[in-house]
């Protein structure tokens, strides 16, 4: 089944997504991982994509899209995917849903995680993630067991560039200009789900997972 996982920034979409691919056994496929993947390697996609994620705004649809249906042919995708940070415009969901229904496949359901602007300041402001395998953590609610040491695969866990203050600030502001519209598009279309993500993570994965099952 293909999935979506919708929110803001810092609502909790890559926190949740381990439990999501446990229930119904998608491929976890988050644009931001891939985008930070080639930084990592100093691709040309990477240095391209820095400029828009450094400045908190969004990486060009045509390059995005690109990129998410390249992989959605691989294998390991045909079975179903969680998208995690995609669509968040909605020509992205537009060229997502077309892609699917001529590979006659479908949105299962988009699981939406409602949390206000506030709570996701603080989250993400604390937020460190391994720079290895991209598991995320919180300085106080989530840290990893050992300071700074990935619990997943013993990386180094760090603060994202992005993770700013200034940068924050941008970035939920392109989430209301540009992605909340992705929200109306999706409730016309595919079954959605909204589950309150301002409780412990073990409650909201409870929510998150009855809802793929
Ligand atoms: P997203 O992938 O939606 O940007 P993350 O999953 O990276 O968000 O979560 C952002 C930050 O908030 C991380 O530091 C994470 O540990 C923390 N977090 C996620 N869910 C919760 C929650 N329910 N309560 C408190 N902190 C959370
Ligand atoms: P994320 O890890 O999902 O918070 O994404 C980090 C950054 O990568 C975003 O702030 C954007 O600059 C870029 N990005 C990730 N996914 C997308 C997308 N679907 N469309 C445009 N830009 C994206």
């Amino acid at each position: 089944m293909d999935v979506i996982l919708f929110g803001p920034p810092g609502a909790g979409k890559g926190t949740q997504a381990s439990a999501v691919v446990d229930a119904c056994g998608a491929l976890h496929l988050s644009t931001g991982d891939i985008f930070r993947k080639h930084l990592r390697e100093g691709t040309e996609l990477g240095l391209l994509a820095k400029k828009f994620m450094a400045g908190g705004g969004l990486v060009p649809d045509d390059v995005v899209v690109r990129i998410v249906t390249s992989r959605l042919g691989d294998e390991d995708a045909k079975s179903g995917v969680l998208f995690d940070g995609f669509p968040r415009t909605v020509r992205q969901a537009e060229l997502l849903v077309d892609w699917l229904v001529a590979n006659g496949r479908e949105v299962g359901v988009a699981v939406n995680l409602v949390v206000a602007d506030e709570v996701v300041v603080g989250r993400l402001s604390g937020r460190r993630t391994c720079s290895s395998c991209g598991a995320t953590y919180h300085v106080d609610h989530n840290p990893p067991a050992v300071v700074d040491v990935c619990d997943r695969c013993g990386g180094p866990v760090v603060q994202r560039d992005d993770d700013s203050v200034e940068t924050v600030k941008k970035r939920i502001e392109a989430y209301h200009a540009q992605t909340a519209p992705v929200l109306d598009w999706l409730r016309e279309r595919v079954p959605v789900v909204d589950v309150d993500a301002d409780r412990p993570i073990a409650d909201v994965r409870n929510d998150v997972v009855a809802a793929v099952s």
